[in-house]
């Protein structure tokens, strides 16, 4: 029985483990853009590259604790950063001398 998956083993070993990581990595990125993270994990275990597709991508909704909408704007900023990174920096300190 080993001996009829050893000629697969390489192969598996290729395309199977990128192929594995690179739906782990879709899942992750699209759940933190509001996107459909079965539909991405599906498409870039087939081809990676979708992977780099995904994570410029801008999310679809705004996603607590990783993209902040931007009601003034209608940009998303990461979350950590407190603000919008387009329209208002966040601790905007203010420097002007009356
Ligand atoms: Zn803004």
């Amino acid at each position: 029985m080993m001996e009829s998956i050893k000629p697969f083993l390489g192969v598996i070993i290729v395309f199977g483990i990128p192929g594995i990581t690179a739906a782990a990595l879709s899942w992750v990125f699209a759940r933190r853009r509001a996107r459909n993270p079965l539909a991405w994990a599906l498409v870039s275990s087939i081809l990676p590259v979708f992977v780099f597709v995904l994570y410029f991508k801008k999310p679809l909704a705004e996603v607590p604790g990783h993209f902040r909408h931007c009601l003034a704007c209608g940009e998303f900023s990461p979350w950590k950063y407190g603000g919008c990174i387009y329209c208002k920096p966040a601790n905007q300190e203010s420097e002007r001398t009356p």
